[in-house]
C-alpha cells in the first residue's frame, strides 16, 4: 500500500510546473487538465494541490475546504461540458489492484461517448 507521498510523481511535477499541462480549471486547492492519453472524447484529470497519495489519504487527511473545492470542481467541469445529460463516469484508481499509475490522488472524468461496462472483465 502506497502511503508515503513521492514528490517526484508526475502530478507533483505538473503542480510545480516542471512538466507542462493545459489547465482547464484551477483554484487555491485544485488543478484540472486533460489526460495525456485520452480514453474518451472528454477525459479530464482533477487533482488536489495537496500531497495526497490516494482517495483514502485524501478522505482521511484533507480539510473540509479542500474536499469541498475538489468535488465542486469535478461537478463544475462535468456540467460545463454537458456530461450530466448524456451520462459520464468518474474513476479514482487506487493502489496495485486499482491500477493506479500516478501516486497522487486524482479523479478521471470520462464522457462524450457510451463507456460500456464498468469493468473490462468480471470476477
Ligand atoms: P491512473 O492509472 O489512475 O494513475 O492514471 C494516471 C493517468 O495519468 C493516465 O491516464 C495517464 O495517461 C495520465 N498522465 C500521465 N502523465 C500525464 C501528463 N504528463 N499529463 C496528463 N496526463 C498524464
Amino acid at each position: 500500500m502506497m502511503s508515503v507521498y513521492d514528490d517526484n510523481n508526475v502530478f507533483a511535477k505538473i503542480l510545480r510546473r516542471e512538466i507542462p499541462c493545459q489547465p482547464v480549471y484551477e483554484d487555491e486547492h485544485v488543478l484540472a487538465f486533460p489526460d495525456i492519453a485520452p480514453k474518451a472524447p472528454v477525459h479530464i484529470l482533477v487533482i488536489p494541490k495537496g500531497r495526497y497519495v490516494s482517495v483514502v489519504d485524501f478522505g482521511a487527511r484533507a480539510s473540509t475546504e479542500e474536499i469541498t473545492a475538489f468535488w465542486r470542481a469535478v461537478a463544475k467541469l462535468a456540467a460545463e461540458r454537458g456530461l450530466p445529460d448524456s451520462g459520464f463516469r468518474t474513476i479514482a484508481n487506487t493502489g496495485l489492484n486499482g491500477g493506479q499509475e500516478v501516486p497522487h490522488f486524482h479523479v478521471h472524468i470520462l464522457g462524450g461517448r457510451a463507456l460500456g461496462p464498468m469493468l473490462a472483465h468480471t470476477a
